[in-house]
């Protein structure tokens, strides 16, 4: 198999999770009787453009189907994070009545509700039928197909070209990345603007993140690597924020390369530099990760097996991919974690994959009094802690599994 971006062979095994069912794949009662689908998980390190990528990938359509249930407006955290990036990005481009904005995996209009109080026209790419329907109902426009060279050649030839493209949690989602940047750039405006958010590889490998590796998650970018990817498309980045959402991601602002309106920001250069610094373009950076996920691995277990010895209570919270990835590459069963609490009503009364385990709702916190809780979406444990903090009435504790096991 060869690399997705410079089709160089892939070698080097960045880390093997074995096996896992898709992550969103939440189970009716019924499923739990059929046979389930487990794929490989295993990526790999390309040695030239440095892309950490999922060997083999489903055909996207059978993954992003009905049953794929995340709703991005059920994390409190998320919606502020998406508002101020309105704000912010409507000031800076100087977005108006006139303009045209498009979000590239739109969801439930999470984000978009907000450049529509601003009336700021907007439209929504979204594949997911179930969250493009959500977002309809807020009477935000959705194309419901995926984005890429294709779908922008659909377009209507007297479509408005948009002076805003953004993605958030998109360019890592997609199998073919060089299809998708190459649509990003047919599809935008002479002087727009693309912003793309992603988890940044330097803090997925610096803090253990394993669990953030699932199917639906094709590519692991570096400032380095997006770069060239984007550049290859005659796209040029001439800003980036390091921002906190996602346990650390990066924002990129990019523009046609023939676009010479745009002042290139120093946090370029600065970013490039700390990569280097870190040799994130060489090999020996990405040694080791397995190591780093089997330690997280056996302190879990081993906490697991130490509390149901001494009958203690463990259930955990929030049924969302990450927590799929560990759980299953942990062999963790209901026999050590008892339920799954969810705020999500679209996952309540169904079943985690692999592990089984069922998801409530949060009444059920109280009628069982757990010793420990642990937060499987570490990267909005403040939010969840402060949620739940009725928990200290009967001295249970948070666990945090990653980066490092922490009991809080
Ligand atoms: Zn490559």
């Amino acid at each position: 198999m060869n690399c997705r971006f410079c089709n160089n062979e892939l070698t080097i095994e960045f880390i093997d999770l074995v096996n896992s069912p898709p992550s969103n794949s939440n189970l009716t009662k019924k499923e739990l009787n059929e046979p389930e689908a487990y794929f490989p998980l295993k990526i790999f390190l390309c040695d030239k453009c440095f892309l950490v990528q999922i060997d083999e990938y489903k055909k996207s359509d059978e993954i992003f189907n009905e049953k794929y249930a995340y709703f991005s407006s059920f994390s409190k955290s998320w919606l502020e994070h998406s508002k101020k990036y309105v704000d912010m990005i409507t000031k800076r481009l100087k977005l108006n009545e006139n303009s045209f904005v498009v979000e590239i995996g739109s969801n439930d209009g999470y984000l978009l509700q907000y450049f529509k109080k601003l009336n700021i026209p907007c439209l929504g790419i979204e594949p997911t039928l179930n969250t493009a329907a959500v977002a309809k109902e807020r009477g935000i426009d959705v194309i419901e197909d995926f984005f890429g060279v294709r779908m922008v050649k659909e377009l209507s030839l007297n479509t408005k070209k948009p002076d805003l493209i953004l993605g958030n949690n998109v360019l890592a989602h997609v199998p073919d990345i060089k299809d998708f940047v190459r649509g990003l750039k047919l599809y935008l405006g002479e002087s727009g603007v693309i912003t793309m958010e992603f988890p940044h590889l330097m803090q997925l490998i610096e803090n253990n993140q394993f669990d953030t590796i699932y199917h639906e998650h094709f590519s692991y970018l570096s400032f380095l690597t997006i770069r060239s990817i984007f550049e290859a498309h005659e796209l040029e980045l001439f800003d980036v924020d390091q921002i906190s959402t996602h346990g650390g991601s990066l924002r990129i602002y990019a523009k046609h390369k023939e676009d010479e309106t745009k002042e290139k920001s120093r946090n370029v250069q600065d970013l490039l530099n700390l990569e280097i610094s870190k040799k994130m373009n060489t090999i020996e950076y990405y040694k080791d990760f397995q190591k780093k996920a089997n330690k997280i691995k056996y302190k879990l277990i081993e906490f697991l097996i130490k509390q149901k010895k001494e009958n203690k209570k463990v259930i955990a919270y929030g049924a969302a991919a990450k927590g799929n990835t560990l759980l299953n590459y942990c062999g963790i069963k209901q026999d050590l974690i008892e339920i799954v609490v969810d705020i999500s009503p679209y996952k309540q009364g169904k079943f985690l994959p692999g592990s089984h385990i069922p998801i409530v709702n949060e009444s059920y916190i109280k009628e069982i009094k757990p010793d420990y809780i642990i937060i499987l979406p570490w990267n909005i444990k403040d939010e969840i802690m402060k949620q739940l903090e009725y928990v200290n009435k009967w001295n249970c504790k948070f666990v945090i599994p990653i980066p490092k096991m922490e009991i809080i």
